[in-house]
């Protein structure tokens, strides 16, 4: 064996996340008591005992990472963000929290409609800038994949300058970048007259326009009466769809409007939300394999009641994908830890299960059959953790543990290395 560019020793165990969501998240999770995790050229080369690492795998060359007895795993996949705005909503928060309600908001100059405003004014570069070091904290918690949503602009040119954006902003962080077009996420302002004629803009000009560059992937519409109903996300849905861009529905977020059946007959990667899901559309969402994508940090920041029946919507046979949904109305915060936290204590799954849904579980929801895992010749996205068990991360709540956090074989971050709780 040639030498290894990097060697992670002295474990408590290795999750390499090699299961399915059809078996017990204990076990798909596939743990490696006390195994050592090699890489070379970017990729997985070897997962097992020390004992067993062939001759000459260890060289001059090689960086030796001691994990001082903490737990190693695939870099997290962060399945929904909005990573990338100007502006902040600060103000807004207080007042809300104070009891100030959505009107006396938008008078104010808040809700999406103040980011919105924010995001046309500020360059690209601006926008790349201002990201950054959201994609920086995302990465010290743990995340080397993130997928991004426009949503901001609300108008071909911003839209656009958005995704430009996302797509630069992948050039200078670590963090490798999922873009999504989120043009349906509200109807903007100067379009509140007459929502068909943004409707049509939006499937005659800027999924046209986003499909030219080649600049998103997937394509989320906002489902609820209050954003788009069912028969304009469908219209728009369909239309990227036949561009080349799969489907991510945020659905039943505030009412159950039938977005999670839309969701199954569109054939979604993904149904996001899902606080209000009714039974008829969770068996909708589990008969198409749709991914439900738990965001519990935004029910949490709004101090909504009822979080997503993550149990039931484990029970029901589908896969979950977990992700904290950072944006600067409903969720401001990269902390995937928080959110690992709340999936347990709000959503009702065990620890395995969210940190699946962190990790293989929202690979799977982005189409990415190698990440989220570590099976050799998958991309070396790990992290070195500072704690001997995933069960640690939602129990010590809000709190990172990340300490070495390696991207296609790279150190990416390096925390002080100090012992193992
Ligand atoms: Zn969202």
């Amino acid at each position: 064996m040639d030498g290894l560019d990097l060697l992670v020793r002295n474990t408590s165990e290795v999750l390499t996340v090699e299961g399915t969501h059809r078996e017990r998240a204990e076990d798909a999770l596939t743990p490696k008591p006390g195994a050592v995790v090699g890489v070379r050229g970017g990729r997985i080369a070897y997962v097992g005992p020390e004992a067993g690492l062939p001759a000459g795998a260890v060289g001059p060359d090689t960086e030796v990472v001691d994990a001082l007895g903490g737990f190693v795993g695939p870099g997290f996949v962060d399945p929904h963000t909005h990573l990338v705005f100007a502006g902040e909503r600060s103000t807004e928060f207080d007042l809300r929290n104070q009891g100030a309600t959505y009107l006396e908001l938008a008078k104010a100059g808040g809700g999406i409609a103040g980011t919105v405003r924010a995001t046309r004014a500020a360059s690209e570069d601006e926008l790349v800038r201002l990201a950054l070091p959201r994609a920086k904290r995302l990465l010290e918690q743990g995340v080397t994949t993130a997928e991004v949503k426009s949503g901001y602009g609300l108008n071909l040119e911003t839209e656009l300058k958005m995704l430009r954006a996302v797509r630069r902003l992948g050039t200078r962080t670590p963090l490798e970048l999922v873009p999504t077009l989120l043009c349906a996420h509200a109807v903007p302002e100067e379009y509140r007259g007459n929502r068909e004629a943004y409707v049509r803009l939006c499937i005659e000009e800027i999924l046209p326009a986003v499909a030219k560059e080649d600049l998103a992937r997937f394509c989320d519409v906002f489902v609820e009466d209050s954003a788009f109903t069912v028969d304009e996300a469908r219209r728009i849905l369909s239309a990227a769809k036949s561009l080349g861009m799969t489907p991510r529905l945020h659905a039943d977020q505030l009412t159950a409007c039938g977005a999670s059946e839309l969701a199954a007959e569109l054939d979604a990667a993904t149904a996001d939300h899902l606080e209000q899901v009714t039974d008829a559309g969770l068996k909708a969402l589990a008969d198409a394999n749709v991914t439900a994508v738990l965001v519990p940090t935004s029910t949490l920041f709004l101090r909504m009641r009822p979080y997503a029946p993550g149990r039931r919507i484990r029970d029901a046979g589908l896969n979950i994908a977990l992700g904290t949904n950072v944006n600067p109305g409903s969720a401001m915060s990269e902390n995937t830890a928080l959110a690992l936290g709340l999936a347990c204590l709000e959503n009702g799954l065990t620890a395995a299960e969210a940190y699946w849904g962190a990790t293989r579980g929202a690979a799977v929801s982005l189409g990415m059959q190698r990440h989220g895992r570590l099976s050799e010749g998958d991309p070396a996205d790990l992290v070195v953790f500072g704690c001997a068990s995933y069960r640690h991360l939602p129990y010590h709540l809000g709190v990172a543990h990340a300490r070495v956090v390696v991207k296609a074989g790279r150190i990416v971050v390096r925390q002080p290395m100090d012992g193992c709780v």
